[in-house]
Formats: structure tokens, sequence, C-alpha cells
């Protein structure tokens, strides 16, 4: 379609009825459809989770190329809420949520950083991050829960009885429910384990007025708690078991395609905990192919702390077996997870594509953060996961130049400057820091802030 007055005839709020989406029994299980504004995680017929099925047929209802052009033209525009990342594809996410509830901080539209420097130190030219962190709470987590909590706001506003709000965290899911239900006045209490989040990511729940118990547990003891407070208090679950959350997580390699003029990378690194992303980001690579805007999936590689490894174990078996596992502290906190919620999604979704799970190790992971952070960005230790595991692949001739990779950058690490500190400062046991910077102390006195200097430009 070349008419340039195309974007024109496109109405952009098309009525909501003409594209449907339901929950549906992820293992196919044949229980029906239910509405996306019924409080309900599991498959009233298995038990099993739900996903987010689209109506395709109405979706086809217009071109793949009609599509791409309605997609660049909202891309960040002022009409409200199309000009979000997540909602200006609003037909493929939650087209049932009207215009008035969505709660949006417009999220998405992030920047796709081409990595030249660090690509060329690598022997990988197409090398590029995309900085998924560079948002309103600082980390991915805000694409999924725009559609959570707008979804709620729907529900209330339908006068559906919704208390709370409520959510187990490692540190940035809770960030971002607590300023989407603070900037929709919804009561949201978050549960996080006690001394395994960020200052950062502790201060902002506190900060955004939600409720804050932080348990003498892991991630997987607060989620046992908050399931079980969901199931029989009836405050709303906002884990990605409510794939709601996954729908706008989607929208993650939609926006890489879109940022890459409708082209498909060869290579996608994304770090996994609970492993909702990575199921997120190949659903929606499987929803393009299906609807005819790209012909071709990239490969798929999940990357996990060594851990925190339960998905890189099943892997080794071919995911012929797989064992939930006691995950051990990491540096990782966001994905230091053992029973991740959505492995069953995953092992699904990474058998549709060409795909690896590969692990990084903590000095791997670090090393990796700092390596990258001296080219100019500035990484959280999951991206490192990310990173490393990369360098690896590399290595091993698993990834080679003129390849195109994208690195999915998951948080800001603006977030994790605990993390970097102790690094630079040589502080992070078993590791030799090899890439540490650290501070010159002086007396104010310019000779000895000179002879400082030289010693260093003069090697
Ligand atoms: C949540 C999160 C991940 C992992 O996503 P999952 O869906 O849990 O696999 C990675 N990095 C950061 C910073 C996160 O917050
Ligand atoms: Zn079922």
């Amino acid at each position: 379609m070349t008419n340039p007055a195309f974007s024109h005839s496109v109405d952009l709020s098309p009525p909501a009825s003409h594209f449907r989406a339901w929950f549906g029994c992820a293992a196919g299980c044949g229980g029906g459809e239910l509405p996306l504004n019924q409080v309900i995680y599991y498959c009233p017929a298995c038990g099993g989770l739900l996903e987010v099925q689209h109506d395709l047929a109405a979706l086809r209802s217009r071109s793949a190329e009609e599509w791409k052009l309605l997609f660049d033209d909202r891309h960040r525009r002022t009409m409200y809420p199309y000009g979000s990342g997540v909602w200006g594809k609003k037909e493929m996410v939650c087209p049932a949520v009207a215009d008035h509830n969505v709660v949006s901080m417009y999220e998405g539209g992030t920047n796709l950083f081409w990595a030249e420097r660090l690509g060329k130190q690598i022997g990988l030219e197409d090398l590029w991050v995309k900085q998924c962190g560079n948002s309103h709470t600082g980390s991915f987590k805000d694409l999924g829960m725009t559609v959570l909590v707008s979804m709620v706001k729907q529900m209330i506003a339908e006068v559906t009885r919704i208390p709370a709000v409520a959510c187990a965290s490692t540190g940035d899911t809770s960030a971002a429910l607590a300023a989407y239900c603070a900037a929709a006045g919804i009561p949201a209490i978050v549960i996080l384990p006690r001394n395994r989040v960020s200052t950062a990511q502790l201060i902002q729940p506190m900060a955004n007025g939600a409720l804050t118990l932080s348990l003498d547990t892991d991630f997987d003891g607060c989620m046992r708690v908050v399931r079980e407070l969901c199931t029989r208090e009836n405050i709303y679950l906002a884990n990605s078991m409510n794939s709601l959350r996954l729908e706008g997580q989607k929208t993650i390699s939609i926006e890489i395609v879109q940022q890459f003029d409708w082209e498909v990378p060869d290579v996608v690194i994304v770090p996994g905990g609970n492993l909702g992303n990575i199921s997120a980001i190949g659903r929606g690579f499987l929803l393009m192919r299906d609807l005819g805007m790209i012909d071709r999936l990239p490969r798929l590689v999940c990357a996990q702390a060594e851990r925190a490894n339960p998905l890189y174990r099943s892997f080794l078996t071919g995911f012929s077996s797989y064992q939930p596992i006691q995950a051990q502290e990491t540096l990782a906190s966001a994905i230091q997870i053992g029973d991740p919620v959505s492995i069953d999604r995953a092992i699904k979704v990474l058998k549709a594509f060409d795909s690896v799970v590969e692990q990084a190790t903590e000095e791997e992971l670090a090393d990796a953060v700092a390596l990258a952070d001296r080219t100019g960005l500035f990484n959280c230790p999951h991206t490192g996961v990310a990173l490393a595991v990369l360098f690896k692949l590399l290595e091993r001739g698993q990834i080679k130049s003129p390849e195109r990779v994208v690195v999915i950058s998951t948080a800001h690490g603006l977030k994790f400057t605990d993390f970097k500190r102790r690094y630079h400062e040589g502080k992070l046991p078993d590791m030799a820091a090899r890439y540490a910077n650290q501070p010159v102390e002086l007396p104010a006195d310019y000779d000895k802030a000179r002879d400082a200097i030289f010693r260093v430009l003069e090697k």
C-alpha cells in the first residue's frame, strides 16, 4: 500500500466488538473461552494455566501491510493511549479494554541501541541491545502491567468487587504494579523476599504507596503466600500466571521487528527466570508470522543464571524431563527462581523455534556487565546474563558475524548500583573483577590531581 493518505483512512479506534480475545486453556484441553474480565487464572477443566487467545480471522481482516502502516502511524504519537508501544498494538494485545480505562505511562518505544563498539570488540558487527529498562519504573515489566491494571480498572468500572491487586516479586514486578495502581487509584499489595531485592526496588513500591510486605523467604516462598491470598481472599493476582501480562510483554518482539523496518533479526537473547517473557516474546513472533507480517522466525536464546537454572537443566535433556530446583542466591536477583510459573509455556515456545538455553556464572555475568558498560551501556545483572551467554555462543561458533543479534536488556542499571559499586570496589566474592574502575582519592591539591591524571594518560 503506497497511498500517502492511508494513515488518515484508518480508524484508530475500531469498534471493540470486531477484534476479540479471551482466556483459553494453554494446554489446549478444550476447556472453552472465558472472558478476560473474569477473575480466573487456571483452566476450569484441567487446572492448567490459561493464555490469552485472539480471534485470528478478525485480525486477518486487515492485511499485514495495513497492520504495519497502522502501527507505524501510531508509534510514539500523542493520541492516547495509542502512542504507547503496547497500546499502539491494542487489537493484538487486549482489544476489549475501553480507551478511557487504559492506565498507560507511555511504555514501550524504547531505544534499540546499536552496540557498535561492544560488537567490534567481540567480533559481531550487527549487535543490538533493546533497552527495555528505559521505561517508567525502570524495567520491562511495565509492558505487561499496563495491560493487567487497565483490565482491573475496567472490571472495577463494571462493578466487579476487587479490593486490591497483589503480587509476589523479585523487585521489578512490584515496582510496576505499585506505580500503575497508584496512577489508577487502585490499592496494591506487594510481597517481597527480604534482603533479596535492591534498595531501589524496595523503595519504589514504598514511594508509590503500596502495602509492602517483606517476607523472610525467597521469591518462590512469596509466590506460595500470594497464590493462597488470591485464591482465598478475592484479591486480584498480578503475577504472570495471569496471562494478561504476557500480552503486553509480547509487544517487545513486534516492536523490535518494527524498529528494523519490519525485518526479522537472526537471533534474540532473553534472560529468563519465571519464563513468562521468553514465552511472550516467542508468541509475539509466532503471531506476526501467522498474520503474514513476517516470513521467518529468529533463533531464540534463553539465558539463565547458573545458580537458578531449572530450564537450562531441562534443555540438556532435550526438554524430556524437568525438575524444579532450590534457586541459589545470585546477583541476577530478578531471575533467582527455582520453580518458574511459566515453565510449560516456555518449553512449548522454545520447541516451536530453533532455540538454545545457556547459562552464565556470577563472574561471567558481572564481567559482561562491566565490559559492556565500558562501551557506553549501563546494564543490569540480568542483561549481563544475556550478554555473557552471547559471548559464549560466539566463542563456540553458534552465533557468527554477520548475523544480526538482539540482546533484550530487561532493567535499567540505575536500579542495581549496589551491585555495580561492589564490583568496582572489588567486593564481590569469588571473582577477579577484571574491568573494575575505582575512583582515585586525593587531597584537594592541583599537583597531586595532575600527577594522578598523567600517570594514567602516559601509560
Ligand atoms: C522479570 C525479569 C526478568 C525475567 O523475566 P521472566 O518472565 O521472569 O523470565 C529478567 N530481568 C529482569 C530485570 C526482570 O525484572
Ligand atoms: Zn485445560
